[in-house]
């Protein structure tokens, strides 16, 4: 019986971003505290799999880095010599809040052929479906500058290897990130053989991006599916919205492969985001994805790991993730589930669905 297989790697939690304060550095009248983007929210994942020993029912690999090569598949090689200079130099600033430490160009490699990895895993059928913990992210990353805080676009990159590897027509990706995925819609805003589909919420970061209204363009008109969610939406709404509009989609799209850009930053905790997902709803909306792959694509489904910063709650909503991808449930309680009822639907929500539907119908049947 095959298992679903979990890319990490050490260097991973080495990645520096700096003192700081949510996500903005240490300075001006920012007493040094932790950056939001800190290994803590990735390492207690770690931890949380190793102690209550669900890593056992997962097949652990180790990531190899990317090569130049690949990368350069979506970033200008301009761009990626000046992350290497800042790297070499001890650190800087990639574009916007895309922080450079010491050794995170080697460190960004590795992250982006974690999803090489898993996408190899998956398409080669070593492993059930696969989950790399990858950092630092990588779905804000444009081709020639970093910004909130991804400097190679992991899952792009994925995806477009994905594609020349094993000559792949129909790739979704999925990115319920809190923020808009604008270095995934870029990279494929032309494109039909790739799926983008991101779920944020509104006006967010980054600004101007992500609006429903923008569908795609030339031969990739109607293969951008925005949806815009208001503050506030929970479990349901998320799940009101695969009803109407993920699924449906999907289901006529029939992708070969499932990437999930998977932001844990939707979460009821989280910081930098208005959500209130649980930890059971990230378990839903992952059993869904995998009900999609399992129907069109023999399962073949990699989630990467892009934000979330509650470092008490991600590493709870990543395990329920690991667990409706493995099919096994690890016996760990939600500790912060305190048995009311989170995220009921509101008629905003309903609203918000039905001007996405208004505009995907001129490419779907919806
Ligand atoms: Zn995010």
């Amino acid at each position: 019986m095959k298992k679903t297989g979990f890319i990490w790697d050490e260097s991973y939690f080495w990645h520096q971003t700096g003192q700081g304060a949510l996500n903005i550095n240490s300075g001006g009248w920012i007493q040094a505290d932790t950056h939001a983007e800190n290994p803590e929210t990735k390492r207690r994942v770690k931890n949380l799999l190793d102690r209550s020993k669900f890593i056992k029912e997962l097949q652990q690999i180790e990531p190899r880095p990317a090569i130049r090569k690949e990368v350069e598949m979506n970033h200008a090689p301009v761009y990626l010599d000046r992350l290497k200079q800042l790297s070499d130099a001890g650190g800087g600033d990639a574009g916007e809040h895309a922080i450079v430490g010491p050794d995170t160009y080697e460190i960004a490699l590795l992250s982006a052929g974690g999803a090489l990895t898993a996408v190899d895993a998956v398409m080669q059928e070593k492993v059930k479906n696969a989950y790399a913990l990858t950092r630092p992210p990588g779905h804000h990353a444009e081709y020639e500058i970093g910004a909130g805080f991804c400097l190679v676009n992991n899952i792009a990159i994925a995806a477009k290897y994905a594609r020349e590897t094993y000559g792949l027509k129909r790739i979704l990706i999925l990115d319920w990130d809190v923020h808009h995925g604008n270095g995934t819609e870029s990279a494929f805003r032309s494109d039909s053989d790739v799926l983008f589909i991101s779920i944020h919420q509104e006006n967010i970061f980054p600004k101007n991006r992500g609006q429903i209204i923008y569908t795609g363009e030339g031969d990739g008109e109607g293969y951008t599916v925005n949806i815009e969610l208001p503050a506030g939406t929970g479990n349901e709404g998320y799940l009101y919205t695969f009803d109407k509009v993920i699924e449906p989609i999907v289901d006529q799209y029939q992708p070969e492969l499932i990437l999930i850009s998977a932001g844990q930053d939707p979460s009821r905790f989280d910081p930098l985001g208005r959500m209130l997902l649980t930890a059971e709803g990230f378990y839903n909306m992952t059993a869904r994805v995998k009900a999609l792959a399992e129907k069109h694509c023999n399962g073949r489904l990699v989630g990467c790991h892009e934000g979330g910063y509650s470092t008490a709650y991600v590493p709870f909503c990543t395990l329920r993730v690991l667990e409706a991808l493995a099919g096994k449930q690890s016996g760990v309680d939600d500790p912060f589930d305190q048995g009311y009822h989170e995220g009921p639907l509101y008629q905003n929500q309903v609203e918000a669905i039905n001007k996405v539907l208004k505009i995907q119908k001129k490419y779907w049947d919806l």
